[in-house]
C-alpha cells in the first residue's frame, strides 16, 4: 500500500525566509532532531552557496558510521540539497560538497516563463534544462534526485505531465508539485495530483504554501490523492510552518491531520517511521533557534493546545480527556513539568571559562578526560555561542561534546 513520508524543508525554505535565520550549528541540530522524529528527508540547504559547504559536508559525515563516538549520529534521514535545475549549478555543487541527494527546481508556469524568465525559454527549453540537471546529478554520483516544478499549481496540467514524465525517464526519483503561491485548494489539488500520479506513475511530493491558510489541508489532500492513485507521496513541511511569506505546511499539523482527521485517520496513510513523541522537543528547539515564539493556539505544540478554563470544558476534560481533546498530549512528548531555575544560573557562552563550562557539562552528566579535552570543548562552546548569539542548549552542548571534530568543521565558514 502506498504511504506518505515527510520531506522537511525548514533548513532551506524556512531559513531563506525574510527576517529569520539559523546558524550552521542550529541547522545541524534540526537535521538531528528531524531524524529522531522519523522524517524521511531534510532539505538541508544550498550546496552551491559557498558558506553552506562546510556545514553540508559535516552533516553528510554525521550519517556515516565512523562520524563520532557511537556513530552515525544521523541514522535514517536523507540529507538533500536544493539547486536550480541547471547542470552547471549541479556540477559546482558536487565539486564543492558531498551532498548525496538533490532537489532540482525550475519554474513551469506561463506566468513565470513570461514574466520571470522574460520569455527567454520555451516549454521545451525548461524540460531540456531539467533533464540535463538530473543527468548531471546522477552522473556526478547523486543517489536520488527529485524534480521540482515551481508554480506547478498555475501550470497547464498537460505540460506538468510532460515535465514529470521527462524527469522520470531521465532518472528522477520524485516529482515535486510546488504550490508556490498557495493558490490551490484541497479540491483542485486532489484532482490535479490524482491525474498526475495516474499519468506519470511516479512518487509525488507536495510543496504547499500557506497564503490562503490552506497549506496543511492542500498537502494532505494531494498526498492522499497520490496514494489512492497507487503512488507513494511525500509532504514538504517546515517545523512550526515557518517559510516564505505566510509559510509552508507545518510538520506536526500534517502528521496530526493524517493520523486523526475523520477519514484520513482511519485510512492509515502515514509511514510507521514517524515518532510523534519527538514533536514537542523539535518544535521548541526550532522556535528558540529562529527566535519566533510558537503561537499559543498552534495545533499539538502550542501552550493552549491542551488548556481548558471555561467551566463546561474544564469539567468535561477532567471527567474524560476525550470529551475535549482529540489526541493525547503524551503522544507529542508533552507532560513533563519544566523546572525553571530561580537561583544561580551558569550558562555556556562566548566568554565562558573552564570551571563554568565544567559545571554546565556536569549538569548533563558529562565529564572531561583531562585538561586538554576540557580546553578543546571550551573553545568550541565559545565559538558556538558566537554563531548562535544565545546560551547553548543541552542538545548543542551534547553534540559538541560527542562530535567535536565535526562541530569544528561546520562552524568554520569559508567563502
Ligand atoms: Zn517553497
Amino acid at each position: 500500500m502506498p504511504k506518505i513520508e515527510f520531506i522537511d524543508v525548514t533548513n532551506r525554505d524556512g531559513e531563506q525566509t525574510a527576517r529569520i535565520s539559523l546558524s550552521k550549528l542550529q541547522k545541524t541540530i534540526i537535521n538531528w532532531l528531524l531524524d529522531q522524529m522519523g522524517v524521511y528527508q531534510s532539505e538541508m540547504g544550498f550546496p552551491l552557496t559557498a558558506h553552506e559547504a562546510n556545514y553540508i559536508n559535516a552533516n553528510v559525515a554525521l550519517t556515516k558510521q565512523d562520524c563520532c563516538d557511537n556513530g552515525p549520529l544521523i541514522k535514517r534521514i536523507q540529507l538533500s540539497g536544493w539547486s536550480r535545475a541547471l547542470a552547471s549549478d549541479v556540477k559546482i555543487a558536487q565539486e564543492r560538497t558531498n551532498v548525496e541527494h538533490f532537489n532540482l527546481s525550475i519554474s513551469t508556469s506561463e506566468q513565470m516563463l513570461q514574466w520571470k524568465f522574460q520569455g527567454k525559454f520555451t516549454n521545451e527549453d525548461i524540460i531540456r534544462m531539467m533533464v540535463d540537471s538530473v543527468v548531471a546529478a546522477k552522473e556526478g554520483g547523486a543517489i536520488t534526485a527529485g524534480v521540482n516544478a515551481e508554480d506547478a499549481s498555475r501550470t497547464d496540467l498537460g505540460f506538468l505531465i510532460e515535465f514529470a514524465q521527462a524527469g522520470k525517464e531521465a532518472g528522477a526519483d520524485r516529482f515535486r508539485y510546488c504550490d508556490t503561491l498557495g493558490y490551490d485548494d484541497p479540491d483542485s489539488t486532489a484532482e490535479r495530483i490524482a491525474t498526475l500520479a495516474k499519468e506519470v506513475q511516479m512518487p509525488i511530493e507536495m510543496h504547499c504554501h500557506n497564503d490562503l491558510g490552506l497549506a496543511v489541508a492542500n498537502s494532505c489532500a494531494g498526498a492522499v490523492a497520490c496514494c489512492k492513485a497507487g503512488q507513494d507521496a511525500y509532504i514538504n513541511t517546515t517545523v512550526n510552518g515557518l517559510g516564505e511569506r505566510a509559510g509552508n505546511a507545518d510538520l506536526v499539523s500534517c502528521v496530526l491531520a493524517l493520523k486523526y482527521a475523520a477519514k484520513w485517520g482511519n485510512e492509515n496513510w502515514v509511514t510507521g517511521a514517524i515518532d510523534l513523541s519527538q514533536a514537542w522537543k523539535l518544535a521548541y528547539y526550532v522556535s528558540n533557534a529562529f527566535g519566533v515564539p510558537i503561537p499559543i493556539n498552534q495545533p499539538g505544540v502550542g501552550d493552549n493546545a491542551f488548556a481548558h478554563e471555561s467551566g463546561i470544558h474544564a469539567d468535561g476534560a477532567l471527567k474524560d480527556r476525550h470529551n475535549y481533546e482529540l489526541y493525547d498530549f503524551e503522544s507529542l512528548g508533552r507532560g513533563e513539568i519544566i523546572h525553571t531555575q530561580t537561583g544561580r544560573v551558569i550558562t555556556a557562552g562566548a566568554h565562558s571559562g573552564a570551571s563554568g563550562l565544567e559545571y554546565v557539562y556536569n549538569q548533563l552528566d558529562l565529564g572531561f578526560r583531562d585538561e586538554e579535552h576540557k580546553r578543546e570543548i571550551l573553545k568550541l562552546a565559545q565559538l558556538a555561542n558566537l554563531h548562535n548569539q544565545a546560551p547553548l542548549t543541552k542538545e548543542e552542548l551534547w553534540f559538541i561534546y560527542h562530535c567535536p571534530d565535526i562541530a569544528a568543521q561546520l562552524m568554520t565558514v569559508t567563502v
